[in-house]
């Protein structure tokens, strides 16, 4: 049986940014809370709670005072910065840059848009943290839309920017952006500003799990980019199986296999796939010969 591990899988660049930093903190004895799930990983939040972090949820925000709080790679809105601030606890900004950018042009095509009485929108989804802390850049005035029946939302007679969320599938965005040019009456300006360590692992997982007669996927079930790269790898090979930790596998799914592709979301460790490996050679393979 021949497993092998997809190299290109596992922690994006802002997800990794903002756990070494957790880390650090810890090694230099600070007591680090973070703001919101640091990744939509159940397996790393247990592996760095048993280091010493804690998560605080979003909602209990007004309560912590006199700590130190780090904002994870989503990012938040002007507002969350300035209650922590007035609540007197020490700010860890671990916002990926790319957001960070992203954040910054948004507020500025706001600033220009309202001079033309145009409208700013952001292709994502509603309540994902990232959309939050964009849409706070535009003092919460964008059109948030995620399918064609959110398009009502929208003035087709007014000038529409458009902007998208880093971690939505490019082909949804060219869809929705075709959809919104076809209806518009006024200019439509088009920002894609889907994340290229994200996009990228489109194309590429396509043809990994063509390789292997069998398919597992390692993601977190909160993990919106989890499901969607599930299910681009379910489409090119039916054999592909979810599972978030490796007593999910199933012997079953794998028995009689030769080859067998292990691959994850932007937010699974890579320690997670190579258990999952090691899982799969000590306690099924071996009972299978
Ligand atoms: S997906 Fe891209 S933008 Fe989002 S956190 Fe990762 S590197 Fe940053």
């Amino acid at each position: 049986m021949h497993i092998e591990i997809d190299n290109k899988s596992g922690f994006c660049f802002g997800v990794q940014r903002a756990i070494n930093k957790v880390e650090k903190l810890i090694e230099n004895g600070e007591a680090v809370n973070c703001l919101g799930d640091i990744v939509h990983n159940q397996e790393e939040i247990s592996r760095l709670t048993k280091k010493g972090m804690n998560t605080i949820h979003p909602d209990n925000l007004d309560a912590t005072q006199n700590s130190t709080v780090l904002v994870r790679s989503h990012g938040e809105p002007p507002s969350t910065f300035d209650k922590l601030k007035q609540n007197n606890n020490k700010t860890i900004d671990a916002t990926c840059p790319v957001v960070s950018k992203l954040q910054h042009r948004i507020k500025q095509s706001f600033h220009d848009i309202n001079k033309k009485q145009g409208q700013l929108v952001i292709f994502g989804k509603e309540q994902h943290p990232e959309v939050i802390g964009l849409n706070g850049h535009t003092q919460n005035q964008s059109i948030i839309v995620t399918t064609n029946d959110d398009l009502i939302k929208i003035d087709f007679n007014k000038p529409i920017e458009i902007y998208s969320q880093t971690t939505m599938p490019l082909g949804d965005f060219q869809h929705i952006v075709s959809e919104i040019k076809l209806r518009a009456n006024n200019e439509v300006t088009v920002h894609d500003t889907i994340c290229r360590q994200v996009a990228g692992r489109v194309p590429h997982l396509k043809e990994f799990v063509k390789k292997f007669d069998k398919v597992i996927f390692v993601s977190g079930k909160k993990s919106s980019n989890g499901k969607s790269l599930y299910g681009v790898c379910k489409s090119q090979n039916p054999d592909t199986y979810f599972i978030s930790s490796p007593d999910e596998i199933n012997p079953e799914w794998i028995r009689k296999t030769d080859t067998i592709g292990i691959c994850g979301a932007t937010s699974t460790p890579q320690w997670l796939m190579e258990e999952v490996k090691h899982h799969i050679e000590q306690n099924i393979k071996n009972d299978q010969a």
